[in-house]
């Protein structure tokens, strides 16, 4: 492990120096005496003594100040702030030092900042620097990052509305539109429901691919306008069918709190008709208990029996209906199986990096993106691994 350290160290430090190096005259400066020392002390892994080598070299020898910025770096990297913060500072006290490696030092700072968790600091540097035109860009995208840990929403609007990419970019938009949704949610968690209702349709309107856009819409209707909300989460699974077996659960959840359950039936058979679409036993049960028995048989006779998991999970879903008195133990127990298996129970899983969980998050808490997280069933799960034999 520290081998792999250390050996990692001496390759960046060296691809660092290779990179930065301004001069011809610079590399016979550079590797005197000192800097071995300095070097040695660093694969000896006496980091404070090779710190402070570094530190006295860079006060004699102008030549040295590319090859701390890489030493900065690499203290950040390795998480060790305040050390990258003291080469940064000090490299920016020096009266002498040009514009453009003032400017590296500053962006290098703040990084260091930003990484320290002092974002006011790292802010207002990302903000100044922004104004010179190569670091725009990066600068702007830490800054959304700042806004984005901080949760200073209305700034994060700002600054992606500020982007030149703004008008024409699929991904600038989708962004605005997560920043919308989640404004909507603060004002839902204040019970500022119309408010709510009015932002997450702005963040639609700005995205119509927003799914998360029409999942709020669809909750925060189910409170008052059942047709209305069952209307967005329809819209969802139009979206994105990874989503329908947990729509269609919640689209069956919405339909207790009301009398009259036409409206679910309708929106149900409507789904069941998507091209597709996979057989789901909930819309079965749910036509069985809330219509009849032939036209549940309808619904199942749409679907082709010779796709083995469809044919599993029907097979199943038949089985489960019926009286369960007269069965052993072994089979009882089966069924039983069976039966959690097709619970309602669904794990989270981000496309982008794997990470699960138990509860649907807009913002994958592992690889920091947006709306890559889907709903998985067990009966996904089986399927997944047909279709990757
Ligand atoms: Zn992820």
């Amino acid at each position: 492990m520290i081998y792999t350290i250390i050996g990692s160290m001496v390759i960046i430090i060296s691809l660092a120096y290779i990179y930065y190096k301004p001069s011809a005259k610079v590399t016979k400066n550079i590797f005197n005496a000192e800097y071995y020392r300095g070097l040695n002390y660093l694969l000896n892994n006496e980091e404070d003594k090779a710190f402070k080598i570094f530190t006295a070299l860079m006060d004699v020898d102008s030549s040295t100040i590319e090859t701390h910025l890489a030493l900065g770096g690499l203290y950040r990297k390795r998480g060790e702030f305040d050390k990258a913060i003291l080469i940064h500072q000090n490299l920016l006290s020096r009266p002498t030092l040009e514009a453009e490696l003032k400017n590296q030092a500053l962006y290098e700072l703040s990084k260091d900042f930003h990484s320290a968790g002092l974002y006011d600091r790292s802010e207002k540097i990302f903000r100044n620097l922004s104004e010179i035109k190569s670091y725009r860009q990066s600068c702007l995208e830490h800054l959304l990052k700042i806004y984005e840990v901080t949760k200073d929403w209305e700034k994060a609007i700002e600054l992606v509305k500020s982007m030149d990419t703004i008008t024409d970019n699929e991904k600038t938009l989708a962004l605005l539109a997560q920043y919308y949704c989640e404004i909507s949610s603060i004002y839902n968690k204040d019970n500022q429901i119309e408010k709510a209702i009015a932002i997450s349709k702005k963040a639609l309107k700005t995205n119509k691919n927003c799914i998360r856009a029409n999942y709020q819409l669809a909750k925060y209707y189910s409170k008052n306008d059942i047709g209305i909300s069952v209307q967005y989460y329809h819209s969802i699974i139009h979206q994105n069918k990874d989503f329908s077996k947990y729509i269609i659960n919640k689209i069956i959840h919405t339909a207790k709190k009301i009398q009259n359950n036409n409206i679910i039936l309708k929106t149900l058979m409507s789904i069941s008709e998507i091209k597709e679409m996979p057989f789901i036993p909930d819309i079965y049960f749910f036509i069985l208990y809330e219509k009849d028995k032939e036209t549940a048989m309808k619904y199942i006779n749409t679907f082709d029996r010779t796709d083995l998991v469809n044919n599993f999970v029907i097979t199943h879903t038949l089985a489960s209906t019926e009286d369960q008195t007269g069965l052993n133990g072994v089979i009882h127990d089966l069924v039983n199986s069976y039966k959690n298996i097709f619970s309602s129970n669904f794990y989270f899983i981000c496309n982008n990096c794997g990470y699960k969980s138990n509860e649907l998050n807009w913002k994958c808490p592992s690889c920091n993106t947006w709306e890559t997280i889907v709903p998985k069933s067990a009966v996904d799960i089986i399927e997944e691994g047909k279709h990757s034999e």
